[in-house]
């Protein structure tokens, strides 16, 4: 799933009509790759333990219901921008209140006061971590049912909830029924992303809380809590540019959206950290830690600037970009700023930022590097597939950006 937003200069109408299947194909492929990874990660432990911490227990399923409702009554409660989503084809847009980053903060501060109280242990997630994977994907498997169960007993002929069947039950468990199935009034496609997200922060800072217990803390882990908290708290900042990424405005709501948001981000994306937590013998020279800092400032910069150029592009094609009238090519298309030194400079920046949240760890084991060598894999399929696309939508004035700027992701590299 995607983490970001993808402006557009077309109406999102039309967008939405674009035909995705070999796009599911391939994701499925990386999902299946992906997984096999994981698993052979997994069989690198004992299998009597790795079995029997997967079983969850009833305080895992606590821990779940505890978030999932804070989350629900949070969402719906506290204030925050309400942002108008995409134009859907019958006319209608969905609403969504952006106020992630006040839940989390909220909720961080409530898991802060309930464990100085003793309510609460702060450790409940890292002593925890296999069973609440197993009982997160159990969860996956029993919501996308339901989903599955109610979206083709639906009626309703809007184009949120108007039932897309096919009639294969493993195509449309996976790819879900419906666009945006909502439970108690709540949207939960919009509700699952951010619950990855809060969970992928609150899974590190339990992560960090065992190794300041363990006496085990270290300039490793430090520097791997301080680069994804950074990254999760600007995603919020930015929370209303996910009403906009591909997966909010045209993907259905099945397995294969709720498992990645649910499990697949929270879990695999702290890998590196839960390494550490079993491998704290890292040492990190002053030039390897400025070094790893460099990789983390510059992705950002790039990441976020390339992103937000096209957002403000989109917006008002006249905008000054670093200062200067924008170049642009066919009235469409920015060729100056970050657009105007690779193709997808913005790819280039998030995969600085997997990097640097892999660096902590050294170099003695590929299983840190998991996100950013996962995040390669698909951004690079993903260029293509969206180079395809832009070729077909723009025609000559594609040709001359490609004239223009010659490099996909980095110059004089790829
Ligand atoms: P982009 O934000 O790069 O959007 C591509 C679209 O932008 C094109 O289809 C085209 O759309 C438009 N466009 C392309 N070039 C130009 C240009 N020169 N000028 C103006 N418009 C242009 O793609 P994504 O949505 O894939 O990615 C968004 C972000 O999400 C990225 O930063 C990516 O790294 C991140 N991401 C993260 C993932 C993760 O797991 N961490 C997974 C996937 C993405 P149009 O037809 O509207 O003009």
């Amino acid at each position: 799933s995607s983490t970001e937003s993808s402006s557009t200069s077309f109406p999102l109408k039309k967008k939405i009509e674009i035909n995705k299947g070999d796009t599911n194909d391939f994701e499925c492929f990386i999902f299946y790759f992906d997984i096999l990874l994981l698993l052979l990660m997994l069989l690198d432990m004992d299998l009597g333990v790795l079995l029997s911490s997967l079983i969850p227990s009833f305080q895992s399923v606590y821990v779940l219901v505890f978030y999932f409702v804070y989350l629900a009554v949070a969402g719906e409660i506290l204030p925050g921008k309400v942002i108008r989503g995409a134009l859907l084809s019958d006319g209608s847009q969905l609403r969504y209140r952006c106020n992630g980053l006040l839940a989390l903060t909220l909720l961080v501060a409530i898991l802060g006061i309930c464990a100085k109280l003793g309510i609460v242990s702060p450790l409940v997630v890292a002593d925890r971590g296999l069973e609440l994977l197993s009982a997160t994907f159990i969860l996956c498997v029993l919501v996308t049912l339901a989903l599955y169960i109610t979206g083709r007993s639906s009626s309703d002929k809007s184009s949120s909830l108007k039932p897309h069947v096919s009639g294969n039950l493993v195509h449309d468990w996976w790819f879900g029924i419906q666009l945006n199935p909502q439970f108690l009034s709540i949207d939960l496609k919009f509700f699952f992303v951010r619950a990855g997200m809060m969970g992928w922060l609150l899974i590190n800072l339990s992560i960090l809380a065992k190794s300041v217990q363990d006496d085990s803390l270290s300039q490793s882990m430090i520097l791997y809590q301080i680069f994804c908290a950074l990254y999760i708290l600007d995603y919020f900042v930015h929370e209303e540019y996910m009403t906009s990424t591909w997966d909010i405005i045209a993907e259905r709501l099945g397995f294969m959206l709720v498992f990645g948001d649910l499990l697949w981000i929270p879990f695999t994306f702290s890998i590196q950290g839960w390494w550490l937590l079993h491998n704290n013998k890292v040492e990190l020279t002053v030039p390897a830690i400025v070094a790893n800092c460099l990789v983390f400032v510059i992705g950002y910069l790039v990441f976020r600037g390339a992103n937000k150029q096209k957002h403000i592009f989109k917006k008002n094609p006249k905008t000054p970009i670093w200062g200067k009238p924008p170049v642009v090519v066919g009235g469409k298309l920015l060729a100056s700023g970050y657009w105007g030194i690779a193709r997808h400079c913005n790819y280039l920046g998030d995969l600085m930022l997997a990097l640097s949240f892999s660096l902590p760890c050294g170099i003695s084991s590929p299983v840190p590097y998991f996100y950013p060598i996962y995040l390669l894999i698909l951004l690079i399929w993903r260029e293509r597939r969206d180079e395809v696309r832009c070729a077909e939508k723009y025609k000559e004035i594609w040709a001359e950006y490609l004239r223009l700027v010659p490099w996909r992701i980095l110059p004089y590299v790829y």
